[in-house]
């Protein structure tokens, strides 16, 4: 299941976060997931939860945002946002360049789901 071996990394990623900085909590962790990592959102979050049970981000609100997909086309070295809507398969067969209309191009941005920011509680220690 690719969502949930992605929600464990994340996981982790979040706990080393919260360790360098001394959070005792994790409150709230937002996302950026591309829209070509094909990830499904109601998966990755159930995967999420069942992650962070029992570690510093158990409870945390999962913040989603799209991260846009940019391609860079192999002729000119043009990098530049896809803002076609629609499926996958519309957006992936319809990717070429703005400047020269070559579809000779590389997926640069899209396929990634990274943590963003993370919102955390730290406490002062006692004693
Ligand atoms: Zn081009």
């Amino acid at each position: 299941m690719h969502e949930f071996s992605t929600a464990v990394n994340i996981i982790e990623a979040v706990k080393r976060a919260a360790k360098s900085y001394g959070a005792t909590r994790v409150v709230g962790i937002t996302l950026q997931i591309g829209k070509l990592s094909m990830l499904n959102h109601d998966q990755l979050l159930f995967g999420l939860e069942i992650a962070s049970k029992g570690t510093i981000a158990e409870n945390a609100k999962i913040n989603i945002e799209p991260l846009p997909t940019k391609i860079r086309c192999r002729q000119c070295s043009t990098e530049s946002n896809v803002t076609q809507k629609g499926s996958l398969y519309d957006i992936l067969s319809s990717l070429n360049c703005p400047k020269c209309e070559s579809n000779d191009v590389d997926v640069s941005q899209g396929r990634e789901c990274v943590v963003k920011d993370i919102q955390a509680e730290i406490e002062e220690k006692e004693k």
